[in-house]
């Protein structure tokens, strides 16, 4: 199922050092009224918690990767979740021998440096509402 919207702008910046990843990336989606989108990113960070979750038992694992690594690729969306924009981001990070980690982004993840795009679209909301079948918030099409 799929929906035709269009892209509106494009947003381009930095994120601010020392900050949680997925509440910065929140933040600017709130000051600049984005509330459907698609994010892009690259950079570093301090630490990780990401998530993973499990097909079976229809719950998240969280773990926490305490070291410095860098962004290979954050990819993620924008859309409502009770009326209020959300971010869903997933990303692969890689430590000083190139080894790759990924997974969902979850709280916890500390900014060294990020640069950040942000393409904001325009058409019908995309509202995330429980799944039956996976357990999730999907979206409601
Ligand atoms: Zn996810």
């Amino acid at each position: 199922m799929m929906k035709k919207i269009s892209s509106q702008q494009v947003h381009m910046g930095k994120l601010q050092h020392g900050a949680d990843l997925l509440e910065e990336i929140t933040q600017t989606c709130n000051r600049e009224n984005i509330r459907l989108g698609r994010i892009q990113a690259i950079g570093a960070v301090q630490r990780a918690r990401l998530a993973y979750y499990n097909q079976k038992t229809r719950e998240y694992r969280f773990f926490t990767i305490d070291q410095p690594l860098e962004i290979l690729n954050l990819s993620g969306n924008i859309s409502l979740k009770d009326g209020e924009p959300m971010v869903h981001a997933h990303i692969s990070l890689a430590d000083d021998a190139g080894n790759a980690y990924g997974g969902h982004v979850a709280p916890g993840t500390v900014i060294f440096a990020c640069e950040i795009v942000i393409e904001s679209f325009e058409g019908p909301a995309f509202e995330r509402s429980f799944d039956e079948e996976t357990g999730l918030p999907l979206w409601r099409l």
